[in-house]
């Protein structure tokens, strides 16, 4: 146990628009923001709708590899 040392952050749990903390440093997260000043998104994993399945990013504080899973489709309305 504990080669991967990969954190994990289930999208589904967390409530509000999608921001969390980082499970390591607690540095606020938010997946909207495409800007990378607070992660570099290192690897996408989607279903065969395109819908995210696994996303793989790097918190840029702490430098930590955090998993995130749990995305929703999104919905047009
Ligand atoms: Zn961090």
């Amino acid at each position: 146990m504990g080669q991967m040392m990969a954190l994990k952050v289930d999208l589904k749990s967390i409530e509000g628009e999608g921001e969390f903390p980082c499970p390591s440093c607690g540095i606020i997260i938010s997946p909207d923001d495409e800007s990378e000043k607070t992660y570099k998104i290192v690897y996408v994993e989607r279903f065969d709708d395109d819908i995210p399945k696994r996303v793989t990013i790097i918190c840029k504080k702490c430098h930590k590899t955090i998993i995130l899973e749990g995305f929703e489709p999104l919905k047009n309305e």
